[in-house]
């Protein structure tokens, strides 16, 4: 079985990177596959969403980028059946300036995952829940991914900071990373009765096409009550619209990657 490792990238924040990484890998847990989030956010929204303490945080993403601990080590169980995650707190931020003098310092996360493969082969699923900028970390994310997952939210402005990701991309495909592939952007915090929403969905499909998922996550509070509860939607409130939806897009990524083979 082979690693798939999904960046969920935006560098605008507050667009639902953070949502879709937890509950998307919980639902794709759930039906067995499992998962593994490397929270590489100093904010460590993730790992909190997910019921870690930041109090008692031991080993982090940090450890696994900086002082080889490995993935196996670095990794705690979840709540969620065959879910992991690898938690991050602010020891992260300084990870630019730490980085600025290392001449590698884009491939740093890729030859973990490079040389861990043996350990890999225990996740179906790696998702990196990128931080809100298109700094060193989420550079590192890109370049050690196989494929790059885009939440857009459903508001003004959302495709202008889409273009600057997809030059990152293109750049990065031209060097660092050229079997990269989209795995798709969702439409997130999407509201029907909003025009502003549907505008936003028509602009995205007419210029991106198939790379929208057919799966529009919904604004709904049940998704943003989760987090607080340290719980996935899936447990939080398993029939709310916001969970039905993310288990759709874990079908719609399964099936996309079964006709890709
Ligand atoms: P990011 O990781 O991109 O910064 P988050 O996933 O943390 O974004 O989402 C930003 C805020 O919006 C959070 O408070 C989150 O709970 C809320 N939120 C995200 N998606 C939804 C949604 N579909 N419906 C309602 N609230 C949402
Ligand atoms: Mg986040």
């Amino acid at each position: 079985m082979k690693t798939k490792v999904i960046a969920v990238a935006n560098q605008k924040g507050g667009v639902g990177k953070t949502t879709t990484t937890i509950n998307l890998a919980a639902a794709l847990a759930e039906l067995g596959h499992r998962s593994l989030i490397i929270d590489i956010d100093p904010q460590g929204n993730a790992s909190t969403g997910l019921g870690s303490d930041p109090e008692s945080r031991d080993l982090t993403t940090y450890d696994l980028l900086f002082e080889d601990v490995g993935l196996d080590a670095a990794s705690i169980p979840t709540d969620v059946e065959n879910l992991d995650i690898i938690v991050s707190n602010t020891d992260l931020s300084s990870v630019d300036l730490d980085l600025v003098t290392q001449e590698n310092r884009s491939f740093l996360l890729k030859e973990i995952l490079r040389s861990d493969a043996s350990t890999l082969a225990g996740y179906e699923y790696i998702f990196l829940d990128c931080p809100p900028s298109l700094n060193i970390l989420t550079i590192n994310a890109i370049v050690a991914a196989d494929s790059i997952l885009v939440p857009l939210q459903s508001e003004f402005f959302a495709l202008e900071g889409l273009s600057q990701l997809m030059v990152t991309i293109r750049e990065i495909r031209e060097t660092a990373n050229p079997e990269l592939r989209i795995e798709g952007v969702v439409l997130t915090m999407f509201d029907k009765r909003n025009n502003l929403s549907l505008q936003v969905e028509k602009d995205a499909r007419e210029h991106l096409g198939h790379l929208v998922f057919d799966t529009r996550i919904p604004r709904n509070v049940r998704l943003s009550e989760a987090p607080s509860h340290g719980l996935s939607v899936h447990e939080y409130d398993r029939y709310s619209i916001g969970a039905q939806a993310y288990r759709r897009l874990a079908h719609e990524i399964i099936n996309k990657n079964k006709e890709l083979g």
